[in-house]
């Protein structure tokens, strides 16, 4: 079922309000079987809205419209639809009392005549009752296809779309299972990974796709059949096809994130971690502190930037001195350091280059922007790692961070 969503609102197009509601929405459907086609934004303008309505109406089997419901004469999307199926919108006599109820119960009558647009009707459509708003939704279904309008402010909208929206269109939607698994990968470039899976893109009955996001490379696979367990199986091969071919790169999948599994390993160890942080300024404490509970394991730590404050933060300055501020025995050094200096069983030391620009070791050799050195000392040792990753600031410190975690929780797993 080929779905799509159509977003009204001025507000919208000029950027004044992001529109949040398309993608909450359309990350949704294949939950419930529908495939999401397009979204449109579009303006508080009635000939471009039925325009947007009509053309929607003939290419999709499901459109849903969100804004544009309210009272205001900017409030088009009722008479857009109305116009596109040539019926006329009257006042329906029981939303036009149970919207003067809700009125006087506020204190608010007599209720300004501007908001009986509200309780507009056409033929062709039912309400859906809006608990959370006084906007009612209209609910169509002509030619074995549906149209809903929702209302615009996110809560109201979320709100219709779990109770009413989602369970009406899930009961009229033809079986078709769709399921989806993200996998997560560091350390290898975009390119390196479309191409390592590129056996599962001819796959009968699976769509890829490969995202590079701020913390590492993902790979979505969706699977598609007449069947939940058949959609099953088919992710299932997929996922077998993926883990073949990325192997260790993968750390995780869907809503994994490192720094919960983090702290899940250092409570189930009973462990505490220190951080000292130089190129991250301080992004790994934050990741870390974003989880609830954190303080169960979370000792604290600092940003030490300079080599003065590296040596304050109690960092031995001839390990800095002779292998440089950017090495593995820094990374090392700052991690130890974390430990002692606040009293944790693991530290994580991290020292590299966030900017483009090379830089030279004592010993002379180049090292190249982007590259960053890794410490993580735990209870039974210390390891190191050098990565290297693209040299762009904001890429570099927070692939950083996701490898500085992923590192530390290997260390202690
Ligand atoms: P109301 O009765 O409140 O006017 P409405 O259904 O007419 O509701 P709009 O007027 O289009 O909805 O939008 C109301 C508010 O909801 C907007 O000011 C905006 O803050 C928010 N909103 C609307 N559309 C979106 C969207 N697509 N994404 C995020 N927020 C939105
Ligand atoms: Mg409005």
């Amino acid at each position: 079922m080929k779905a799509e969503i159509i977003a009204i609102g001025t507000e919208l197009l000029m950027g004044e309000t992001q529109d949040t509601n398309s993608s909450w929405i359309g990350s949704r459907f294949p939950e419930i079987g529908l495939e999401p086609q397009w979204v449109t934004l579009v303006g508080d303008d009635l000939t471009r809205l039925t325009d947007i309505v009509d053309r929607a109406w003939r290419r999709s089997d499901v459109v849903l419209t969100i804004g544009g419901l309210g009272p205001t004469l900017d409030d088009l999307t009722r008479d857009a639809i109305a116009k596109m199926f040539g019926e006329e919108i009257t006042t329906d006599p029981d939303l036009a009392a149970w919207l003067e109820e809700s009125f006087s119960r506020r204190g608010m009558s007599p209720m300004p005549q501007q908001n009986l647009r509200q309780a507009g009707m056409i033929p062709s459509a039912i309400t859906v009752p809006n608990p959370l708003g006084t906007a009612p939704s209209w609910w169509i279904e002509r030619d074995g296809k549906i149209l809903a309008t929702m209302p615009g402010p996110p809560r109201e909208m979320m709100n219709m779309w779990t109770t009413e929206m989602a369970p009406r269109l899930k009961a009229r939607i033809p079986g078709q299972a769709i399921m989806s698994r993200m996998f997560k990968t560091i350390g290898l470039s975009e390119a390196a990974v479309d191409e390592m899976v590129g056996e599962v893109y001819d796959m009968d009955g699976v769509e890829l796709g490969v995202y590079a996001k701020p913390d590492g490379i993902y790979v979505r696979a969706i699977a598609k059949a007449d069947t939940e367990p058949a959609a099953l199986s088919t992710l299932m091969a997929a996922e077998e096809k993926i883990r073949g071919a990325l192997g260790e790169y993968i750390w995780g999948t869907d809503e994994e994130e490192p720094p919960v599994r983090v702290g899940e390993l250092l409570k189930a160890r009973n462990y505490k971690l220190a951080v000292m942080e130089s190129c991250t300024g301080g992004m790994i404490g934050s990741a870390i502190t974003d989880v609830a509970g954190s303080s169960d394991y979370f000792v604290g730590g600092a940003i030490t930037y300079t080599v003065a404050a590296k040596i304050a933060a109690g960092v031995d300055g001839s390990i800095i001195e002779k292998f440089g501020v950017y090495s593995k025995e820094t990374a090392a050094a700052m991690a130890v350091a974390a430990c002692k200096t606040y009293g944790a069983d693991c530290g994580v030391g991290i020292t590299g280059i966030a900017s483009n620009a090379d830089e030279k070791a004592p010993d002379g050799t180049e090292i190249k922007g982007g590259t960053v050195f890794i410490g993580v000392a735990h209870p039974t040792g210390v390891v190191v790692e050098q990565y290297r990753f693209p040299s762009r600031r904001a890429l570099v410190r927070n692939r950083a961070v996701t490898a500085a975690l992923l590192q530390l929780a290997q260390a202690i797993k």
